[in-house]
């Protein structure tokens, strides 16, 4: 006889633990069916081990700032291979408490993949189970390109197995994880080549940032080459890495390529037609605001919602559908504007609401743009400067705060409170009320005039 839940989560990560945890919070009989790691992309091969590696570079830039302010740093070496092992380290130390801590919660962790027999019923590792509620958040991989060589080249997944750093390394890809792998191998000291499709990188966001980063990105030393589109990739005898790409042009001499140009949902194998679900054409699942399949009892959370393929995000839709699923809060749900959001880039990017042409197309005229560029203190006495750059979005005659986008040293801590402040509604004023914090880069955010 198949074991019955009241919840059935599809994927350890983000969303899945999320969905299982409030569950069994409120009481309910949950359970969790991972295949691989507990913790999934995040803890695993996503924002930990990428945070681990921004803070080693971050040390770097720290490193190298330090002579301005009268340390006579020599740096013998740095080792990859520890900092790897101390990474995976910690990370293990993660998934250990996680199987503890579900334990200790009364979550099953049911091992295997999870395919649907039908609507209310799983099968894992040969097992069938039942529940009247099942959440799907099997996340998602990192694509790659259909063009030939391409499985020379690695993804993120990939650069978190590298025990040994590359030297020279291409990135392809113009969003997140292009951006924020340039940076921190650009300042570990590896050869960077990232390479565009187009002009710029980073489209959605707010053009100032774009801008900014480019121009910081360069001057770091990142080669950054726009309006690439690669045919091939072939490997030579010594294993380095020639790219050939549109028009004939070639690079050669890469240790490693890295591909960052999205990531797909992990849908096709869950056998989804056995219950209904509907996908779309990209293997994403279509839900309402309330996180509802077109199947009552299943839902999506996470990832393979395609919307905002955030970690806060997948826990925040899932708490949310456990509160109203099981205590009773039937309008509870996630509201998807305004999710703030950083780039662990080099120097890291803060963002916030719409950006300038955003508001433009929405509200026209009713915009104003309040913006400040400046050298932060902390570079007063260092040899390599960068720039902090602020740009607040207001609308109407209340000047409210529509649009919070930031970059510079810092601006990744600054962000979680401004954030709260554009989603109460604040205005220009409310800002300028504010008694500045002396000296900050954030006390600019509250004196823009
Ligand atoms: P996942 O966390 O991917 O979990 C899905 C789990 O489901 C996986 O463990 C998988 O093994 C399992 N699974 C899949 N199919 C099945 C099946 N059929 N049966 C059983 N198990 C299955 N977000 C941020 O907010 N901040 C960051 O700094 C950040 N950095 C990132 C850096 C990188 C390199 C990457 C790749 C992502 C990053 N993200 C970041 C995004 C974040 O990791 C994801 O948005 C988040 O993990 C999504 O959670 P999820 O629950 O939807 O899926
Ligand atoms: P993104 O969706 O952020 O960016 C991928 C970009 O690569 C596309 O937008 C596209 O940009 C470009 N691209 C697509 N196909 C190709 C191609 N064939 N050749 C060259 N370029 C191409 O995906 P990522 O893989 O960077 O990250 C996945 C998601 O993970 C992110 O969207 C984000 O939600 C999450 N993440 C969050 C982080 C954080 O919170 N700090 C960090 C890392 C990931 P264009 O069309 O402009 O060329």
């Amino acid at each position: 006889m198949s074991k019955h839940y009241d919840l059935l989560a599809i994927g350890g990560g983000s969303g899945g633990l999320s969905a299982a945890e409030r569950a069994a919070m409120y009481g309910k009989r949950a359970a969790v069916v991972e295949m691989g790691r507990m913790g999934g992309t995040c803890v695993n091969v996503g924002c930990v081990p990428k945070k681990v590696m921004w803070n080693a570079a971050s040390i770097a830039h720290a490193l190298r700032d330090a002579r301005g302010y009268g340390f006579d740093v020599l740096v013998n070496d740095f080792d990859w291979a520890q900092l790897v092992k101390g990474r995976e380290g910690y990370i293990q130390g993660i998934n250990d408490w996680y199987g503890t801590y579900l334990k200790d919660s009364e979550i099953d962790w049911l091992k295997g993949q999870a395919r649907f027999v039908d609507g209310h019923t799983l099968e894992v590792a040969g097992k069938h189970y039942t529940a009247d509620h099942i959440v799907i958040s099997p996340g998602g991989t990192p694509m790659v390109p259909a063009i030939p060589g391409a499985e020379y080249g690695i993804t993120s997944d990939g650069f978190f197995a590298l025990t040994e750093q590359p030297q020279r390394v291409a990135i392809v890809g113009a969003g997140y994880i292009a951006v924020e792998l340039a940076g921190l191998l650009n300042a570990l000291g590896s050869e960077v080549d990232l390479l565009l499709r187009r002009q710029h990188f980073l489209a959605s966001f707010d053009a100032m940032l774009r801008d900014s980063l480019m121009e910081e990105m360069v001057s770091d030393g990142v080669n950054i080459l726009p309006n690439i589109n690669l045919e091939r990739v072939e490997k030579g005898a010594d294993g380095k890495l020639t790219l050939t790409a549109q028009g004939g042009h070639t690079l050669s001499g890469f240790d490693a390529l890295i591909w960052a140009i999205g990531r797909a949902p992990n849908t096709a194998e869950l056998n989804l037609a056995a219950a209904g679900v509907a996908m779309d054409e990209h293997g994403f699942i279509p839900s309402d605001a309330f996180q509802n399949t077109n199947i009552p009892g299943i839902y999506v959370v996470g990832d393979a919602t395609g919307r905002a393929q955030l970690t806060p995000v997948a826990i925040a839709a899932a708490r949310r559908l456990g509160d109203r699923l099981f205590n009773n809060q039937p309008e509870r749900r996630l509201d998807y504007e305004n999710i703030p959001t950083v780039m662990f880039s080099h120097p890291p990017i803060g963002t916030v609401g719409l950006t300038e042409d955003e508001a433009r197309e929405q509200h026209g005229d009713a915009v104003k743009v309040y913006q400040t560029r400046f050298t932060p203190m902390y570079h007063a006495l260092t040899a390599h400067k960068s720039k902090t750059a602020m740009k607040l979005v207001c609308v109407g005659a209340q000047e409210r705060i529509v649009g919070i986008h930031m970059i510079g040293h810092g601006v990744d801590e600054m962000l979680q409170g401004f954030a709260v402040a554009l989603k109460m509604g604040a205005t220009k004023k409310q800002f300028d009320d504010t008694v500045a914090i002396h000296p900050t880069s954030s006390e600019e955010l509250v004196t823009m005039r």
